[in-house]
């Protein structure tokens, strides 16, 4: 059974997204938990979250991914920025307890000229000070583009922090196949190889969950632009080879090309009659 979706809008609130969802054949999506540049999170609606729940039952939907504001920078070096990103992740976990059992993408941060020792070391410090252990939601590490400072470009950045972090059971690993590629890690010609690494490095069992998307710029590239399936330099047979990847079963796999609903509609179509049309792949 494969399970894929897209991102999508949380201004409507829980509910609209999983009809969302449901409405362009999705079984799982991601969402900001609160405006990407940061701010105060809107007040979560118990009702929302309870039809939502009934909803996501009833349909199959999830596991869900929430993704933190992309301004958080959980080794920054200001203290100010450092509290900000912490108080934020914090807030944002204490929410995720009305939907249980789910996924918080954050990326790592960027060391602004500290190192990527210190700017690790710095991340696992903040993931020991927001993860309690009666929460029931799985943090995970997205893996970098490599722009700038940015922390996690490589396997072992990410598998130093998880090494930092004391209830790192609660930890996991979002591969997003643009920035792996545009990082250096060729999942076009040398897929098996790059997880290969990513299980010698991190253990393939740290993988929680894929963003798939095609990318504007060239291998190696450092950029971090996405693109429409099939319209950048992954091309849509190396994202077909992903997504029925033997070693990559019945993870979640998220669109977060730039798309409008009825763009990952059909996204989704193409991508789930490539998974139906192998073989290899269990319905
Ligand atoms: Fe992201
Ligand atoms: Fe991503
Ligand atoms: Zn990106």
């Amino acid at each position: 059974m494969l399970t894929i979706g897209c991102h999508l809008s949380s201004s409507g609130g829980f509910l609209a997204m999983g009809k969302a969802a449901a409405s362009i054949g999705a079984n799982t999506f991601q969402f900001f938990t609160r405006n990407p540049r940061g701010g105060a999170a809107r007040a979560l609606n118990p009702d929302d979250v309870a039809a939502f729940l009934s909803f996501a039952g009833e349909n199959g939907i999830g596991p869900i991914i929430a993704h933190a504001p992309y301004t958080l920078n959980a080794c920054a070096g200001k203290p100010s920025v450092l509290t900000f990103a912490r108080e934020t992740m914090a807030d944002d976990l204490l929410r995720m307890e009305s939907v249980p059992g789910n996924l918080y993408n954050f990326h790592p941060g960027s060391h602004v000229g500290q190192g990527i020792a210190r700017g690790t070391e710095l991340i696992a410090e903040t993931l020991n000070e927001v993860l309690r252990p009666e929460f029931h939601t799985t943090v995970l590490l997205e893996t970098m583009a490599g722009k700038g400072s940015e922390v996690g470009s490589r396997f072992e950045e990410l598998a130093a922090i998880i090494d930092g972090v004391r209830l790192n059971d609660r930890v996991g690993v979002c591969l997003d196949t643009c920035h792996v590629y545009d990082a250096g890690y060729d999942i076009v010609d040398r897929l098996d190889e790059v997880l290969e690494a990513f299980d010698s490095v991190l253990g393939l069992d740290r993988l929680k969950a894929v963003h798939l998307n095609d990318s504007k710029n060239p291998f190696a590239s450092h950029r971090d632009r996405h693109e429409v399936i099939g319209g950048g330099s992954i091309g849509t047979a190396a994202v077909g080879r992903i997504l029925t990847h033997p070693a990559l079963r019945g993870l979640p796999f998220c669109l977060e090309t730039p798309n409008d609903l009825s763009g990952y509609a059909e996204e989704i179509r193409l991508l789930k009659k490539i998974y139906e049309e192998d073989p290899s792949c269990p319905n």
